[in-house]
Protein backbone atom coordinates (compact mmCIF):
# COMPACT_ATOMS: atom_id res chain seq x y z
CA UNK A 1 0.00 0.00 0.00
CA UNK A 2 1.69 3.48 -0.92
CA UNK A 3 1.32 6.68 0.87
CA UNK A 4 -1.34 7.73 -1.09
CA UNK A 5 -3.84 4.85 -0.89
CA UNK A 6 -3.87 4.57 2.72
CA UNK A 7 -6.56 5.34 4.58
CA UNK A 8 -7.78 9.11 4.00
CA UNK A 9 -9.17 11.46 6.80
CA UNK A 10 -12.51 12.14 7.28
CA UNK A 11 -12.19 15.67 7.06
CA UNK A 12 -11.77 17.17 3.88
CA UNK A 13 -10.19 20.22 5.30
CA UNK A 14 -7.34 17.84 6.70
CA UNK A 15 -7.68 16.02 3.34
CA UNK A 16 -6.84 20.02 1.46
CA UNK A 17 -3.71 19.97 3.91
CA UNK A 18 -2.55 16.34 3.07
CA UNK A 19 -2.52 16.99 -0.43
CA UNK A 20 -0.88 20.16 -0.08
CA UNK A 21 2.20 18.60 1.70
CA UNK A 22 2.11 16.05 -1.33
CA UNK A 23 2.36 18.58 -3.54
CA UNK A 24 4.72 20.61 -1.63
CA UNK A 25 6.87 17.02 -2.23
CA UNK A 26 6.59 16.89 -5.89
CA UNK A 27 7.89 19.90 -6.12
CA UNK A 28 11.08 18.56 -4.48
CA UNK A 29 10.17 20.79 -1.30
CA UNK A 30 9.42 20.26 2.12
CA UNK A 31 6.48 17.93 2.78
CA UNK A 32 4.25 19.85 4.80
CA UNK A 33 1.01 21.02 3.80
CA UNK A 34 -2.06 23.42 5.40
CA UNK A 35 -5.33 24.70 5.41
CA UNK A 36 -7.56 27.21 6.71
CA UNK A 37 -11.19 26.64 7.44
CA UNK A 38 -14.33 28.08 8.23
CA UNK A 39 -17.18 25.85 9.18
CA UNK A 40 -15.65 22.96 7.97
CA UNK A 41 -15.14 24.73 4.04
CA UNK A 42 -11.71 25.22 2.80
CA UNK A 43 -10.81 29.09 2.73
CA UNK A 44 -7.06 28.17 1.03
CA UNK A 45 -4.11 25.61 1.45
CA UNK A 46 -1.00 25.99 1.28
CA UNK A 47 2.31 24.00 1.90
CA UNK A 48 5.83 24.37 2.44
CA UNK A 49 7.76 26.36 -0.37
CA UNK A 50 11.44 27.69 1.75
CA UNK A 51 12.85 25.18 -0.76
CA UNK A 52 10.56 26.12 -3.86
CA UNK A 53 10.81 30.09 -3.50
CA UNK A 54 14.32 30.14 -1.23
CA UNK A 55 12.14 31.74 1.17
CA UNK A 56 13.14 30.49 4.75
CA UNK A 57 9.21 32.10 6.56
CA UNK A 58 7.35 29.84 3.91
CA UNK A 59 6.29 27.07 6.26
CA UNK A 60 2.98 25.29 5.43
CA UNK A 61 1.07 26.96 7.89
CA UNK A 62 2.74 30.51 6.84
CA UNK A 63 1.60 29.53 3.15
CA UNK A 64 -2.19 28.28 3.79
CA UNK A 65 -2.48 32.01 5.40
CA UNK A 66 -0.96 34.23 2.74
CA UNK A 67 -3.07 32.35 0.09
CA UNK A 68 -5.66 33.12 2.46
CA UNK A 69 -5.38 36.69 2.03
CA UNK A 70 -6.86 39.11 4.27
CA UNK A 71 -9.32 37.96 7.00
CA UNK A 72 -11.55 40.30 9.07
CA UNK A 73 -11.63 37.87 11.83
CA UNK A 74 -9.95 34.30 12.94
CA UNK A 75 -12.13 33.34 15.39
CA UNK A 76 -14.27 31.55 13.83
CA UNK A 77 -11.04 29.61 11.58
CA UNK A 78 -9.78 26.50 12.28
CA UNK A 79 -5.97 25.82 10.33
CA UNK A 80 -5.46 22.58 9.44
CA UNK A 81 -1.36 21.37 9.15
CA UNK A 82 0.25 18.24 8.83
CA UNK A 83 2.85 18.44 11.37
CA UNK A 84 2.88 20.22 14.48
CA UNK A 85 3.56 23.31 14.39
CA UNK A 86 7.15 25.47 14.86
CA UNK A 87 6.94 28.50 17.28
CA UNK A 88 7.44 30.73 14.76
CA UNK A 89 3.83 29.53 13.09
CA UNK A 90 2.56 29.12 16.58
CA UNK A 91 3.51 32.82 17.06
CA UNK A 92 1.58 33.50 13.98
CA UNK A 93 -1.79 31.19 15.58
CA UNK A 94 -1.37 32.92 18.91
CA UNK A 95 -0.94 36.80 16.58
CA UNK A 96 -4.15 36.06 14.65
CA UNK A 97 -5.99 34.33 17.21
CA UNK A 98 -6.98 31.63 15.65
CA UNK A 99 -8.73 29.49 18.26
CA UNK A 100 -8.17 25.85 17.44
CA UNK A 101 -5.49 23.66 15.71
CA UNK A 102 -5.53 20.41 13.95
CA UNK A 103 -2.02 18.79 13.59
CA UNK A 104 -1.82 15.00 11.08
CA UNK A 105 1.00 14.28 13.54
CA UNK A 106 3.39 15.44 16.17
CA UNK A 107 6.30 12.28 16.23
CA UNK A 108 8.38 13.38 14.06
CA UNK A 109 8.47 16.75 15.25
CA UNK A 110 6.94 18.02 18.84
CA UNK A 111 6.44 21.33 17.73
CA UNK A 112 4.98 23.83 20.23
CA UNK A 113 1.84 22.37 21.77
CA UNK A 114 2.43 23.90 25.26
CA UNK A 115 2.96 27.39 23.87
CA UNK A 116 -0.59 26.97 22.00
CA UNK A 117 -2.34 25.69 24.48
CA UNK A 118 -0.86 28.46 27.09
CA UNK A 119 -2.51 31.16 25.15
CA UNK A 120 -6.24 29.03 25.02
CA UNK A 121 -5.44 27.52 21.52
CA UNK A 122 -7.32 23.93 21.16
CA UNK A 123 -4.87 21.44 19.97
CA UNK A 124 -6.42 18.36 17.88
CA UNK A 125 -3.89 15.96 17.17
CA UNK A 126 -5.03 12.98 14.73
CA UNK A 127 -1.61 10.97 14.70
CA UNK A 128 -2.45 9.97 10.87
CA UNK A 129 -0.26 7.58 9.68
CA UNK A 130 0.34 8.61 6.31
CA UNK A 131 1.56 12.09 7.55
CA UNK A 132 4.16 10.48 10.32
CA UNK A 133 5.36 8.07 6.91
CA UNK A 134 5.57 11.17 4.80
CA UNK A 135 7.73 13.03 6.92
CA UNK A 136 10.03 9.93 7.90
CA UNK A 137 10.94 9.59 4.70
CA UNK A 138 11.40 12.93 3.79
CA UNK A 139 13.71 13.20 7.28
CA UNK A 140 15.59 9.98 6.27
CA UNK A 141 16.41 11.05 2.74
CA UNK A 142 17.04 14.64 2.90
CA UNK A 143 18.52 15.20 6.75
CA UNK A 144 20.35 18.53 5.91
CA UNK A 145 17.24 20.01 4.42
CA UNK A 146 14.96 19.00 7.62
CA UNK A 147 17.60 20.49 10.21
CA UNK A 148 17.84 23.54 8.01
CA UNK A 149 14.00 24.02 7.94
CA UNK A 150 13.80 23.60 11.62
CA UNK A 151 17.10 25.29 12.78
CA UNK A 152 19.17 22.89 14.10
ZN1 LIG B 1 6.43 26.60 11.08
Amino acid sequence: MTQSDAQPSQDPAFEAAYQAAREGLREGGIPIGAALARGGMVIASGHNERVQNGDPIAHGEMSALRAAGRQKSYRDTTLYTTLAPCAMCAGTIIQFKIPRVVVGEARTFGGEFELLRSRGVEVVVLDDQRCVDMMRTFQEENPELWAEDIAE
